[in-house]
């Protein structure tokens, strides 16, 4: 519980963010009595969708900035909402959470599941994802972003087509288109620039949701495989799937006139 004093405005609930589930759960308790919801995004992308209500723009300096941040304010609790891949920003969430005696919740969707038909190959990381490409395609799809080509960039006898909303910044494959495009996509959008680009395998994180998952159901109707990149553990001890159970843990302490998580 906070010692200090409650504001005019409300106590704040920090919604880190920067996920289609951040953005719903910010819509769905923006208008809450007494809590001022405050949606914290990393700025990387020039032009973000924005949330509904108050948000902040731009790293907090670590676990310390964050506590520090934590501290300076009436914070009634934290909605960690970030995507499942970024694994640091939730790890500093869980520790400073901890040091400033603030309650956490982690809202992350639940990872994709494999159907009849798949032909999914599960990795570590987007290096094992590299090791394994050569035995299975020489022209690949990949979707996992314009900050992780790197690992790809060695794999001179492969072609890749890059999607991503923003042009990438590290190195690239020597042989690599670059398509520019922010989801949600089309199965039959995904069929056609598969078919169109000659693809014989694709290369994508384990998001989950339903935004970017018409690129598996194109793959399996193609018969392609999917290098699948699995998930860094969850951490926070409570977490929720999806943005209305998120918005419930934390309208129910409200109501109950608590600190979210608390008693
Ligand atoms: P990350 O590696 O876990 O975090 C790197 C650093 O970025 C953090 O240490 C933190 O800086 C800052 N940061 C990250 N998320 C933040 C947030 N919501 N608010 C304020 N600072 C934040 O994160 P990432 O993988 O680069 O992802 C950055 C953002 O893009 C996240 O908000 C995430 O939800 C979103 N995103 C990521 C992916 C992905 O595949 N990784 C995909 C879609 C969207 P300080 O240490 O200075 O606090």
């Amino acid at each position: 519980m906070s010692g200090r004093a409650p504001s005019a405005d409300g106590r704040v609930l920090l919604v880190l963010g920067g996920t289609s589930d951040a953005r719903t759960l910010a819509a769905l308790v923006a208008d809450t009595p007494g809590l001022r919801v405050v949606s914290s995004l990393a700025g990387r992308t020039r032009a973000p969708v924005l949330p509904v209500g108050e948000s902040r723009v731009g790293g907090f300096g670590g676990v310390p900035g964050l506590v520090a941040w934590l501290r300076a304010r009436d914070v009634a609790g934290v909605v960690d909402a970030t995507h499942p891949f970024a694994a640091r920003i939730s790890a500093h969430a869980v520790a400073a959470c901890a040091e400033a005696g603030v309650p956490l919740l982690r809202l992350q969707r639940p990872g994709w599941t494999a159907v009849p038909g798949d032909d999914w190959h599960p990795v570590d990381s987007a290096e094992h994802a590299a090791r394994v490409l050569p035995d299975l395609a020489r022209r690949v799809f990949l979707t996992t972003g314009r900050l992780e080509t790197a690992p790809y960039a060695h794999l001179d006898r492969l072609w890749f087509l890059l999607r991503s909303v923003e042009p990438p910044t590290g190195a690239l494959p020597r042989a690599c288109e670059v398509l520019l495009a922010r989801g949600p996509f089309t199965v039959e959008d995904e069929i056609a620039l598969m078919r169109d680009r000659r693809v014989e395998a694709i290369v994508t994180k384990d998001s989950g949701g339903t935004q970017t998952a018409a690129k598996l159901t194109a793959a399996r109707e193609l018969g392609l495989p999917v290098v699948l990149i699995r998930r860094p553990e969850a951490t926070a001890p409570e977490q929720v799937a999806d943005a209305a159970s998120a918005a419930r843990w934390i309208l129910a302490r409200a109501a109950a006139g608590g600190t979210p998580g608390g008693t």
